[in-house]
């Protein structure tokens, strides 16, 4: 471009960030009203919100496919100021472009339809389950699943329907490389868990399973979450049904969880995992808050933080080292006479179970690789909506090794597909290959990491993880970011090695 056209693609630039800016205000307007709805609401409120979340979504939406915006994209992608792609302005823009061909590549038409029938098949999806009714769900799942490849159609692919409905939930992933990942640690997965079932050492899983009364488990995952750096000048934690992580913007994240008396795990693992994502919302930067330089990479990216926290740092004996004394004394009763290796032992049961949200960290990843190719066989058309209970209970069987005994603890149980949400599920296992390669890295990087844990210090791996992923925006895909960080792409190894490594010595292996 010649130097006259500058000050018009400077001018074309800083509107598209003004713009993007405003975008981003209202969803975390959005995001306070759900965030709202799903804590202090009062029920009768339920029509009135709905009603300003249809008119804030309404507005996002006519500010997202402004043709002003394609414009001004088509200027800066035409300029200099993208040669470089590594610069703030060129990954801004990037993204900017990704999200405006998703948003106006599909007709109004679909994008209506697609939100009146998933409103409706989430009822018809809660009644399904309720009564372990596949068939009020099946017209459903046809009507969404016709719709889901009208739009993978829209959005367009290169071989592969799937890979447009992936990059809606993981961009610029491709069924290819996922199949490629999974179908190895699905291999070594299998064995791993074969030998656990047969080993000599069991868990005494009763241990958890005892009374633990809810406001000293409310004081203990304040304290846990605020002693791997929880900020709560930044941020607050609620109860909730649904526990979830709602990054409202700079200064303000919020988690939410939910206590079960007679069993621990839920809240405190609960508490971790929404912890891993709120860590990460609170170390993006926030001079570009709004733009996608200050926003996170990816769903797997961000639940790669989760994990992390949750599984490498929140069942590890390192940790509990540190963390099982004050546990101890908040519940004298049910944890006086546990030693650290049974409570150790328990947080790390495996054994195959029915439900994806309860599985252990070994098995939840067949939860995963079944729901995947499940719906990659009903994108494509290879399997009938009304033959999925069938094709998942076989292949349950055949990964896990145990027999589902109805659809509601088998191809009923998840929301995802009744919104609609076709290609999400990798995202979960992604996230846990990636938090096993970064972890991996980190304990390479700093000598003594676990150490640091038992004494209680979690700072060396907040601040490796600050630096390394969440200062960084969107200026990596993920793929190029574990590059960056590991030196290698994303493979299953560091993951079967983690899990190999803490569960052989455990179950006596
Ligand atoms: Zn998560």
């Amino acid at each position: 471009m010649t130097t006259a056209t500058a000050p018009a693609v400077k001018e074309s630039y800083d509107a598209l960030i003004e713009r993007s800016k405003e975008a981003a205000l209202l969803g975390s307007t959005c995001s306070l009203l759900h965030w709202d709805k799903e804590t202090y609401m009062p029920p009768g409120g339920a029509e009135n919100r709905a009603n300003q979340l249809a008119l804030l979504a309404g507005i996002i939406h006519d500010k997202c496919v402004d043709p002003v915006l394609g414009e001004r994209l088509s200027r800066c992608e035409a300029s200099d100021l993208v040669k470089d792609g590594a610069t703030v302005e060129a990954v801004n823009v990037r993204e900017l472009r990704r999200m405006y061909d998703k948003e106006t590549k599909l007709p109004k038409r679909l994008v209506e339809e697609l939100v009146r029938t998933s409103s409706l098949s989430q009822e018809a999806w809660v009644t399904a389950r309720k009564e372990s009714d596949y068939g009020k769900f099946l017209p459903w799942l046809e009507k969404l699943i016709k719709l889901t490849r009208e739009k993978a159609d829209c959005w367009g692919y290169d071989k592969n329907p799937y890979d447009a409905l992936l990059d809606e939930f993981e961009p610029y992933e491709t069924c290819e490389n996922v199949s490629k990942v999974f179908a190895g640690l699905q291999r070594e997965l299998v064995g791993l868990i074969e030998r656990i079932a047969g080993a000599p050492k069991r868990p005494d899983k009763t241990i958890l399973i005892r009374s633990y009364p809810v406001e000293r488990q409310v004081s203990l995952c304040r304290g846990a979450a605020a002693a791997v750096g929880f900020d709560f000048q930044s941020g607050r934690i609620d109860t909730v049904v649904h526990p979830f992580c709602s990054g409202i913007g700079p200064g303000d994240t919020r988690i939410t969880t939910r206590y079960n008396e007679r069993f621990l795990n839920e809240s405190f693992f609960g508490t971790m995992h929404e912890t891993g994502h709120a860590l990460y919302d609170q170390g993006l930067p926030r001079e570009h808050y709004g733009t996608p330089m200050g926003s996170s990479v990816s769903l797997a990216i961000h639940e790669s933080q989760s994990r992390m926290w949750e599984n490498f740092v929140g069942r590890s004996r390192a940790f509990w080292t540190f963390f099982l004394p004050e546990t101890r004394k908040a519940f004298p009763e049910a944890l006086g006479s546990v030693g650290l290796d049974a409570f150790v032992h328990a947080v790390n049961t495996v054994e195959p179970s029915y439900i994806r949200v309860e599985a252990d960290e070994a098995t939840y990843n067949l939860h995963i690789v079944l729901r995947f190719e499940l719906e990659q066989a009903l994108v494509s058309g290879k399997l009938a909506a009304k033959d999925l209970p069938e094709a998942w209970n076989k292949r349950f069987k055949e990964l896990l090794g145990i027999a589902v005994p109805d659809d509601r603890r088998g191809c009923l149980q998840d929301v995802h597909w009744s919104f609609g949400h076709i290609g999400y599920f990798a995202t979960y296992t992604l996230g846990n290959l990636y938090a096993a390669q970064f972890f991996a890295q980190a304990r390479k990087d700093l000598p003594g990491l676990e150490d640091s844990f038992a004494k209680g210090d979690f700072r060396p791996l907040l601040d490796w993880l600050r630096r390394k992923i969440h200062c960084q925006g969107m200026r990596l895909r993920a793929g190029e970011l574990v590059r960056e960080v590991t030196d290698r792409p994303l493979g299953h190894a560091d993951l079967i090695a983690h899990l190999k490594a803490k569960f052989e010595p455990l179950y006596g292996l």
